[in-house]
């Protein structure tokens, strides 16, 4: 299988695919996956545009729009990360991935998927240490704070990372992994970028959490951008025997290195040579399991570890897998669902005074947690907020069939939506109706809000606040039921000790 890899997009969709058809022709091949490592700048409108932390100055709508509102359809199959440069109200709307438009895949804030069988496992966003303990509080329209800490790294989706087993073929990251420039050619990165020395020599170049993940999930290839420069590195892992072939490309731009062309040898073939794009069933489950570690407050929250006295280590064991793949009708297709559900820019008709959208709750996240049995973590944060949810539909006024499928026979993916109904729908959370007797995160003095003894009220639990609800967790083999109050102590704070801030590229 050929898989293109490329560093951050910045918008650049339509020079990206105008690069892959060249090769394509130069070379007489045809390239099955793009893989993109994030500032990919899925911005639908001027609206979505708002979102995005950037200067001003570097604002610019780009082409994915024409993308969504299908003007145009991406070529080959793309599958990206978030970086730092994002339509980030959309990309909330997606938290555990989904279609941003017919062909292109988002990852979710973590994420592993399977391409004809190769297992690629991606993070999103930027590693900074201030921001890697609190839950996910984040919602649009944004404060100039949260604009940008919602595309910081959070512990828990590196927590879900780390529970994976077995082999992972590739892993995406928007950073580097901390220290990697020790295994390239050093010397030439600092040629070619001299203010990365300083922090080059203090060891302060780059993400611990990702650092972690090599040497934990020992994947054959990882891939990253954000640094805008090509480098390769060559990772020995010692215990094992194995080797990480990394590689880091540019930005998208002319006489840059920013796409790479890679044969892989497929680990399953389909028959009519279409790409075969299905969950992990592995991550599905480390999700399921874990769900109840969600927070989405902005105090600091802890994962569990080795001193305390409940369930730590998540890797499923095969009953627990087995459980989720019932859960799914045995069914790990990635449903084709993607809906339009604002309306695309539109060149003849500018909004000349653009405000941040509020956050609106998608309809393949719908699915998914129903499916799953999982939450929201963006209707979460809305509801603790204090906010009425908004459901987005369809513009494309399609339907669901009876079973609440997708009906793939009467529409292509890119006129079709998958349309749930917020009344039809099933929820794992009640909505909304105990707001009142949550603690407002923005009625929490500062102190209250730091305390590391304060009880965590993780959202995940509203449910059982209400006697209609069912909770979120199921009772399943080797799951211990939780009390659904728990205190996070800390725990595992030592393990990224405060350091710097880095500039944010
Ligand atoms: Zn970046
Ligand atoms: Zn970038």
């Amino acid at each position: 299988m050929k898989i293109a890899v490329e560093g951050c997009a910045h918008g650049e969709l339509e020079k990206i695919y105008d690069t892959i058809e060249s090769i394509q022709k130069a070379e007489k091949i045809k390239i099955d996956l793009l893989l993109c490592c994030g500032d990919f700048q899925s911005t639908r409108n001027l609206e979505d545009l708002e979102t995005m932390a950037v200067p001003k100055k570097y604002m610019d709508i780009c082409t994915f729009y024409k993308y969504y509102s299908g003007e145009k359809i991406a070529p080959v199959l793309t599958i990206f990360i978030g970086g730092n440069h994002e339509a980030s109200n959309y990309l909330q709307e997606l938290p555990y991935g989904g279609w941003v438009a017919p062909n292109i895949y988002y990852m979710g804030y973590a994420g592993v998927v399977k391409v004809n069988g190769i297992r690629i496992a991606g993070l999103s966003g930027i590693y900074k240490s201030h921001d890697f303990f609190r839950g996910r509080h984040e919602f649009s329209p944004y404060s100039e704070a949260t604009k940008k800490s919602v595309y910081h790294v959070r512990q828990l989706d590196v927590f879900r990372l780390k529970q994976l087993s077995g082999t992972i073929d590739i892993c995406m990251s928007h950073d580097w992994p901390k220290g990697i420039y020790n295994y390239g050619n050093k010397a030439q990165l600092v040629r070619f970028k001299p203010h990365f020395k300083d922090e080059i020599e203090t060891e302060r170049l780059g993400s611990r959490p990702c650092e972690d993940l090599l040497n934990i999930l020992q994947p054959s290839l990882w891939f990253a951008a954000h640094l805008h420069c090509k480098f390769a590195a060559l990772v020995p892992h010692e215990e094992t025997g194995r080797v990480t072939k990394f590689l880091a490309l540019d930005k998208c731009l002319p006489k840059r290195r920013f796409l790479q062309v890679l044969d892989i040898d497929s680990v399953e073939h389909t028959d009519d040579g279409e790409i075969k794009l299905e969950y992990d069933l592995e991550w599905l489950t480390i999700l399921f399991l874990t769900n109840h570690l969600i927070s989405v407050k902005s105090s600091h929250h802890y994962m569990p570890g080795p001193n305390g006295s409940e369930r730590y280590i998540f890797t499923p064991t095969d009953e627990e897998k087995e459980h989720v793949h019932k859960k799914l009708g045995y069914d790990l297709k990635i449903p084709e669902n993607f809906c339009r559900t604002v309306e695309a820019f539109n060149p003849n008709d500018i909004n000349t005074n653009p405000q941040q959208p509020k956050s609106q709750i998608n309809p393949q996240s719908l699915q998914f947690c129903d499916n799953l049995g999982i939450d929201d973590p963006l209707s979460m944060a809305m509801i603790v907020g204090g906010h009425e949810l908004s459901h987005s539909s369809t513009l494309d006024g399609s339907d669901l069939n009876d079973s609440g499928q997708f009906d793939q026979s009467n529409a292509d993916m890119n006129s079709s939506c998958d349309t749930i109904s917020p009344l039809k729908r099933k929820s794992n959370l009640c909505l909304p109706k105990p707001v009142g007797d949550l603690p407002a995160e923005a009625s929490l003095t500062a102190e209250q809000r730091d305390s590391e003894e304060m009880t965590d009220i993780s959202p995940a639990f509203i449910s059982l606040t209400d006697d209609q609800c069912v909770p979120v967790i199921e009772e399943i083999p080797n799951l211990n039921a939780k009390p659904p109050m728990k205190k996070f102590k800390r725990r595992n704070e030592d393990i990224y000790k405060t350091e710097e801030d880095e500039e944010e590229l």
